[in-house]
């Protein structure tokens, strides 16, 4: 019979959960001392032996329609792999919008390959020969601050209804779906939300969104509503989001 567990035990089965993580290492010896050492510490380890499965792996693990595939909490990946190196791994999952931890191992420890690592996304990087007790601490820690910076992001979510504009990740998602927005429709859009129902007249938005140096005319920020309506309104022509507030100007909800 399943064991039906009270919301304060899932809670914390969340909270303490390590999760599944993805070790791609070319050395055999290496990566079964590694997958070891995780498992024992309670993670689930998948592993793959060059980065071109590593890379499959990953790739798959971004489709998130379908549901067999695996995401990963965090990645482990060595520098010298074959097929497809750690640092071009790291730059294509960073390049498909995934924000999983990566920690990246390497034989070299000059401080060009450590840079080259952190700019290519990677979050953390350790130099061997290490100790266990060190890589799985650094796990840790590094888990710990993404969790955290994803409770942040979640703090500073702006919602309204069914919009939802997440301003660290300059994204805007209504009625669930993504929209894209141009980067002058989602600041006006982020003010609006930021002040909700706080009237804004055409002269303040521009100040606001263009800046003082604007030379164009007030119909700009007509023009930028229209299309924010579009995007945003199940029926434009009667909004529900965005008010026109008349003689003054339009407010937000
Ligand atoms: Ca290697």
């Amino acid at each position: 019979m399943p064991i039906t567990l009270t919301p304060e035990e899932t809670r914390f089965q969340q909270e303490t959960r390590l999760g599944r993580v993805l070790l791609v290492e070319d050395e055999e010896l290496i990566r079964e001392t590694i997958a070891l050492a995780l498992s024992e510490e309670g993670y689930e380890v998948v592993t793959a032996e060059d980065g071109r499965k590593g890379l499959e792996l990953v790739c798959r693990s971004g489709e998130s329609n379908r549901p067999e595939l695996i995401n990963f909490d965090l990645i482990i990946l060595d520098l010298m792999l074959p097929y497809v190196n750690g640092l071009d791994l790291c730059r294509l999952i960073r390049r498909e919008g995934n924000s999983v931890p990566v920690l990246i191992l390497s034989a070299k420890g000059s401080e060009t390959d450590r840079v080259v690592g952190l700019e290519v996304g990677a979050d953390d990087y350790l130099t061997k020969p290490f100790g266990m007790r060190e890589l799985i601490a650094r796990c840790r820690a590094l888990q710990r601050r993404h969790r955290h910076a994803q409770l942040q992001a979640q703090e500073t979510t702006l919602k309204f209804n069914d919009i939802s504009l997440y301003p660290q990740e300059c994204r805007v998602t209504v009625r669930g779906d993504e929209i894209n927005l141009s980067p002058k429709e989602f600041r006006i859009l982020e003010l609006f939300m930021s002040y909700p129902r706080r009237v804004w007249s055409r002269d303040q938005l521009i100040e606001r969104i263009w800046g003082p140096d604007f030379m164009g005319d007030s119909k700009t920020v007509d023009v930028h509503i229209r299309w924010l309506r579009e995007k945003l309104e199940v029926d434009p022509s009667h909004p529900m989001y965005l008010l026109t507030v008349r003689g003054f100007g339009y407010r937000f909800g």
